[in-house]
């Protein structure tokens, strides 16, 4: 049975919910039993990632793990090892004598991750500048059009590994529950539209300061804008 377990799969239910077997993207099938035997905290781990991303498993909620282990039907020490993953990319918060939880995350948080975007991807830029390839710069103008993310574009094409792993998928995963837990962050308006089109041409022109000076100016102004509707809120919940 093959066993390199592909990150895009889909669950097979029996007839009492419980999954029965994974169905690999190219059609092969694999018992559980098998992904135990193998790889099975991979499959686990993506499970919960793809949860607590999507909300299904809102912040603060107890992550028990005799419940998750029946819910997925994957061994205690696959779910075990998979929350000590999410742990380290800040979704989950274990404590003593108290269990895990999807993290809870503060206004404060968000606003520190936009102060850490700022500088980091502002380098990124910077570099990416001289670096990009056409198909790159194709990619992040296709990405504008259709208004989908095309920050992680810019990281790939900084084509620096310690920066790369930095912003990798933990920093895009973060910034996703960030998202999911406030709506405020949701920033996809004319603005951004109109400074993701300046990044492009600083890009495409190859300029590392302006790449830099404009990557700074957008995420600074998300946080100044995200930072006012927090005071904005803090405001009426105390009227
Ligand atoms: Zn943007």
């Amino acid at each position: 049975m093959p066993i390199d377990l592909p990150r895009v799969f889909v669950l097979r239910r029996d007839r009492g919910c419980r999954i029965s077997s994974i169905v690999l993207r190219y059609g092969v099938a694999m018992t559980l039993s098998d992904a135990r035997d193998g790889q099975d905290t991979i499959g686990v781990f993506d499970i919960l990632r793809s949860k607590i991303l999507s909300g299904e498993l809102p912040a603060g909620t107890r992550l028990n793990e005799k419940a998750l282990s029946d819910s997925i039907g994957a061994s205690r020490g696959s779910i075990r090892e998979a929350l000590r993953r999410l742990e380290e990319r800040e979704m989950v918060t274990s404590r003593p004598n108290a269990g895990a939880r999807v993290t809870v995350h503060t206004p404060e948080d968000v606003i520190e991750s936009y102060f850490i975007r700022e500088a980091l991807e502002g380098l990124a830029a910077r570099l990416a500048a001289t670096r990009i390839t056409p198909q790159e710069l194709e990619q992040i103008r296709r990405a504008i059009d259709e208004r989908t993310e095309m920050h992680s574009i810019i990281v790939q094409a900084s084509r620096n590994k310690r920066l790369i792993s930095q912003l990798g998928e933990r920093h895009f995963d973060l910034l996703r529950k960030l998202r999911m837990d406030f709506p405020h962050m949701h920033t996809a308006g004319p603005d951004s539209f109109f400074e993701h089109e300046m990044i492009y041409h600083a890009l495409k022109i190859g300029d590392p300061v302006l790449s830099e000076t404009v990557m700074r100016q957008h995420i600074s102004r998300l946080r100044m804008s995200v930072s006012r509707k927090f005071a904005a809120d803090e405001r009426t919940a105390r009227e």
